[in-house]
């Protein structure tokens, strides 16, 4: 038998950003023991069923399949979610975009919509931080709304729901005090789909058009329908789309329009006010 620490020493991951996380992480789920046991115990034997399991795990790992994917789970603000091939995983960076939207809003009641919600990490963090919000989660993937679905009702969060919808399709005359999203954003032929991660993530997740931009057009154009008076959209973009998103909410009717940085110090998240005074002023 072979002890943890000779273990994660010939784990060998030559093509991952991060190899060591990568393997005390595969190798931490295939013991079912937290990670911080590994640097307590680094000398303890590994029975061979747990070390074959870990190898299987690290040979998928070096065919590029994400960490998150391999364990069919991820931790999102203080969250941890099942994710599945179906939607995108969720980015430390989207929790900039749930940051904004607890800023954005008082903690009193308050309806509350994420689009293309995917596992439901937006909603469900929003939900977790605000129980009087109600927010509804909304995907157009089957899949998708299942998914989020089990994620809601592992962690036990009465104030969410999902439900199926292309966009705002299914919110005909319904209106909300704030709109998030973190849609799909990627130019069709942006090299970076072929690298990394991306390449095992759904291109419905990731992929808007020529520009990348037809998908946060849409939403856009739908929100003004779907906010109640004085009501927020708040929206993840991509690092060089800033610009180009403050104008389209602008030219929306959009007031009090402003960009935010993530962690990298990227433009990432912009949002603004509706008002119908903005939107009749134009
Ligand atoms: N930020 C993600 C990436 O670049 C894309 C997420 C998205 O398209 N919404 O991998």
């Amino acid at each position: 038998m072979a002890t943890i620490e000779h273990l994660l020493k010939c784990a060998d991951l030559p093509d991952s950003p991060t190899p060591r996380l990568d393997a005390e992480w595969l190798l931490a789920a295939a013991l079912d023991k937290p990670a911080s046991y590994l640097r307590t115990w680094p000398e303890r034997e590994v029975p061979a069923e747990t070390a074959e399991r870990f190898a299987a795990w690290l040979a998928r790992r070096r065919a590029g399949e994400p960490v998150a994917l391999i364990l069919g789970r991820q931790g999102f603000w203080s969250l941890e979610l099942e994710v599945a091939p179906d939607t995108l995983i969720p980015r430390p960076d989207t929790e900039l975009l749930v940051e904004t939207a607890l800023q954005l809003l008082p903690a009193t009641a308050a309806g509350v919509l994420d689009l293309g919600t995917g596992s439901g990490a937006i909603a469900l963090a929003l939900a977790s931080e605000r129980p009087a919000w109600q927010v509804t989660g909304a995907d157009r993937i089957d899949a998708a709304v299942q998914l989020a679905e089990r994620n809601r009702q592992r962690l036990g969060l009465a104030n969410a729901s999902f439900r199926k919808s292309d966009w705002f399709d299914a919110f005909a005359g319904r209106r909300f005090q704030l709109v998030v999203s973190n849609p799909p954003y990627i130019a069709a032929a942006d090299p970076h789909l072929a690298q990394g991660d991306v390449r095992f993530e759904p291109a419905s997740a990731l992929v808007a058009g020529a520009d990348g931009l037809d998908d946060l057009r849409r939403i856009i154009a739908g929100a003004p329908a779907h906010l109640a008076p004085g009501g927020w959209l708040a929206l993840e973009h991509g690092y060089d789309q800033g610009e180009a998103v403050r104008g389209l909410l602008r030219q929306a009717g959009f007031a009090d329009v402003q960009t935010r940085r993530d962690l990298g110090g990227q433009e990432r998240v912009s949002y603004g006010r509706y008002s119908k005074e903005s939107g009749d002023a134009r």
